[in-house]
């Protein structure tokens, strides 16, 4: 997983988060919408039955204040009574009914009252009546039992109304018997505090809005003769309620007041057009459950806000701690450049399906020096500046990594051999212009390997392969000081076969006897005999060319399998002189390489001792070749062995002479037998004719030098007579080389050299 996936992840599972918060929220809503309207209507349903109880109690009253009326009026006849008595009926009357005023009109118009403070009044005629209690008034004389509409009575009381009821002289109405009360005996009923369980309030209303008895409690404090005196119902719900007033019917309604919203229900009581109109607060009558369920609203809503915030936090951290563990995953942690895991990861899916790109491992030439002398800081900072470079330099869909230490792999999609080198040329120019410690003495150089797609062996291409020859050429640009890049090509190519088969086939060939030895003749140049031979091993696999040592010492030389080799070797040279001597001829010194590996095997002197023991051979016969290289360590320790070896009897040779840099270090320091000049001597002697004179020199001292030590001279790679001739003449004791003879096997050698 990338950085990118990472996100996208994240950013999915935020999304689920998110939209399931979401349908929480709106499943919450939509169910407590739903509760809330079962609630509502439950309420309204509640509130119109108790409405309606109220209207019948109101009802009920008006009757019963008619039916008084009625039985006064069958009392009153007013034909048969003086005038006087049905004067004091009518105050008693109305003491004992709670009645305003009372009164008698004849038909023919005129009439007596009575008042509250018992002001009897005689002839009141008939106009100075309220039209609204004319109208009753008429009706009753008509036969109907009648109320007026409201009026503002004459003495200042306001909302007054009036009962009439005919009064019967025999069959025929005589009169009515009329009496006001206030609005206010309904007061009495509508301040019942029972009203939706104390919990809501009734106002008897007018067609018009006009409120006739307000209950004490209410919830609009202000003083209101109208119910839309106040802006607290809004005009959609003012028009609603005036056109049911206006058709007579009934309404539901809701006022918002100082932010809580209230139910209303409107009922027509049927007399007078007048309204009872009930308020109460869906939160006041069910106001446990309404705060449970805002409560519930609101805890959902802090919850998924929590969680929002968890979750916000949550992917943060997510994300964070993964994107390190990502960087640390697929980064290198000094330069911030790609890991080789990440590297792979990236061009993978290219390499495995085109063969157009190529790949480039890019190394600085003794970084380990640069370390060790300019200080690791520095050495991080080249670093840093080459993967600088590389961002520079590396186009869209090509890649670079840092591996390890100064190994950086590049991933180009160009395949032009040309334009390559000069793209890693131009980038090694880049690099090398750093300045290690402000040093600009110091000039970095860097080595590169590189394989086109095309010569990647494997066939789809892998990653694995194209870096396995991608280093092999790298290693190649290493050992070659001239040129600095280099191309995997086909001669690469079977060279990394051959080194290949070798590593993996280097056990069993030792153990199938492919090892041969061969060997090659040491002449003395004065009496032009052959005085000695140097084993040289063969590798002859069973199938295929013969392998020779240049081929695969190095590479036993590093893996540690010249030990096993090198004793091998002196046991093939321990059992030919033994055969030899069995053969009862006399035998011919052998000179053995030894690598420097073995010289310092613990037990290397036993296994040598052991060797000679079985194959009953004197040491004498047998030289020990060691390189000029060992010398360059701990000169005492190798002294000690030189020592060791000597006074067993076996002769030490110093190979390749010449070719380090110790060389008279090696004479003044260790006791040795015989030095071997490297074929690079006389390589010389032909090649640099300016200085022919100055090495013959050096060379002739330093054979005069071994001759005082008493060290014998074998000069190596002596292919023509001139160059016998040239070393004779410098004193040299001994030749060997193509001249003389090449390596052969030793049955071959046998035969030509031994009698
Ligand atoms: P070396 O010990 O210096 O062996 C001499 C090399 O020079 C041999 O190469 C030999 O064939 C070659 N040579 C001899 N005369 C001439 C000549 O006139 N002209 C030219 N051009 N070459 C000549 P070879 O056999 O290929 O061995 C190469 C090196 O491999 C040896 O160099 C030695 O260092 C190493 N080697 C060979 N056999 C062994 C072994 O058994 N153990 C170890 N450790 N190293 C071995
Ligand atoms: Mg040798
Ligand atoms: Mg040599």
């Amino acid at each position: 997983m990338n950085e990118k996936t990472l996100k996208k992840k994240l950013d999915r599972l935020t999304v689920m988060v998110v939209i399931i918060s979401i349908a929480i929220l709106a499943g919450g809503s939509i169910a407590s919408y739903f509760l809330r309207t079962m609630l509502e209507d439950a309420l309204a349903g509640q509130m119109q039955s108790e409405t309606e109880q109220y209207e019948i109690n109101i009802n009920r009253q008006l009757d019963a204040d008619i039916q008084t009326l009625n039985t006064l009026a069958s009392f009153l006849s007013f034909g048969t009574m003086d005038t006087e008595s049905f004067m004091r009926g009518l105050v008693v009357s109305r003491e004992y009914n709670d009645f305003d005023r009372m009164g008698y009109f004849w038909k023919s118009g005129d009439g007596v009252t009575v008042t509250a403070d018992s002001d009897i009044r005689m002839d009141v005629p008939f106009e100075v009546l309220d039209e609204n209690v004319r109208d009753a008034v008429q009706k009753a004389w008509q036969g109907e039992s009648a109320i007026s509409r409201i009026y503002p009575a004459s003495d200042g009381r306001e909302n007054v109304f009036a009962y009439a009821v005919p009064v019967y002289a025999g069959e025929d109405v005589a009169g009515a018997l009329v009496a006001d009360v206030s609005t206010d005996v309904f007061a009495g009923v509508l301040e019942d505090r029972s009203v939706l369980g104390g919990q809501g309030y009734i106002h008897l209303i007018s067609d018009t809005g006009k409120l006739l008895v307000r209950s004490e409690d209410r919830v609009v404090e202000e003083e209101l003769d109208k119910i839309y005196d106040h802006d607290y119902i809004s005009p959609e719900e003012q028009e609603k309620i005036q056109k049911a007033m206006k058709a007579g019917e009934s309404c539901f309604s809701e006022f918002t007041y100082d932010n809580v919203t209230y139910q209303v229900y409107l009922d027509p009581i049927g007399v007078n057009g007048w309204y009872l109109f009930c308020v109460q607060t869906a939160q006041s009558v069910n106001g446990s459950i309404y705060r449970l369920m805002v409560n519930t609203r609101i805890i959902t809503v802090v919850v998924l806000f929590i969680l929002l915030i968890i979750i916000a936090y949550g992917y943060r951290m997510i994300y964070r701690s993964n994107r390190s563990l990502i960087r640390s995953a697929w980064y290198d942690p000094l330069t911030g450049a790609y890991n080789t895991a990440r590297f792979v990861n990236e061009i993978s899916g290219i390499v495995e399906k085109t063969r157009e790109y190529s790949l480039a491992a890019l190394n600085v030439r003794q970084f380990k020096f640069i370390n060790e002398i300019f200080g690791s800081r520095q050495a991080d900072m080249l670093l840093c500046h080459i993967k600088d470079v590389l961002d520079d330099r590396i186009r869209d869909g090509e890649y670079f990594c840092r591996s390890t230490d100064d190994m950086f792999y590049l991933f180009f999609r160009e395949t032009d051999r040309e334009a390559l080198r000069k793209r890693v040329q131009d980038i090694m120019d880049d690099i090398s212009r750093h300045a290690v410690s402000n040093n600009r003495n110091y000039q970095i150089m860097l080595y590169c390997g590189i394989v086109i797609g095309t010569d990647v062996e494997d066939v789809p291409p892998t990653v694995q392969k194209s870096m396995t020859h991608v280093r092999f050429a790298l290693d190649t640009a290493r050992q070659s000081m001239k040129k600095h890049i280099w191309f995997y090509d086909t001669s690469l190519h079977e060279y990394e076969k051959l080194e290949n088969y070798v590593e993996s086939h280097m056990h069993q060939a030792l153990a199938d006897r492919e090892f041969r030895m061969f060997l090659q003749p040491k002449v003395s140049l004065e009496t032009g005999k052959i005085s000695g031979a140097e084993a040289l091993v063969r590798w002859v696999p069973r199938t295929g060319q013969m392998i020779y040592p240049g081929q695969f010492i190095p590479m036993f030389e590093n893996n540690g399998f010249c030990v096993e080799l090198d004793l091998y070797m002196v046991e093939q040279v321990c059992a030919r002189i033994r055969a030899w001597l069995d053969e009862g001829v006399r035998p011919v010194p052998l000179s053995v390489n030894q690598s420097k590996l073995l010289f310092y095997e613990a037990d290397y002197i036993d296994k040598l001792k052991a060797l000679l023991e079985e194959y009953r051979v004197p040491a004498p016969l047998i030289t020990l070749e060691i390189l000029e290289g060992l010398a360059m360590e701990n000169v005492d320790a190798l002294n000690e062995k030189i020592r060791c070896l000597r006074e067993i009897g076996f002769r030490i040779s110093m190979d390749d002479f010449g070719s380090g840099y110790s060389s008279l270090n090696t004479l003044a320091n260790l006791k040795i037998d015989e030095i071997k000049f490297d074929r690079g001597f006389l390589l010389n002697l032909k090649d640099s004719a300016a200085d022919y004179d100055r090495q013959i020199i050096i060379m002739k001292e330093i054979v005069e030098l071994t001759k005082k030590l008493d060290i014998s001279t074998v000069v190596e790679g002596v292919e023509t007579a001139e160059n016998e001739a040239l070393i004779r003449s410098l004193g040299c004791e001994l030749g060997q080389g193509y001249y003389y003879g090449r390596p052969v096997s030793e049955e071959e050698f046998s035969e030509t050299y031994v009698k």
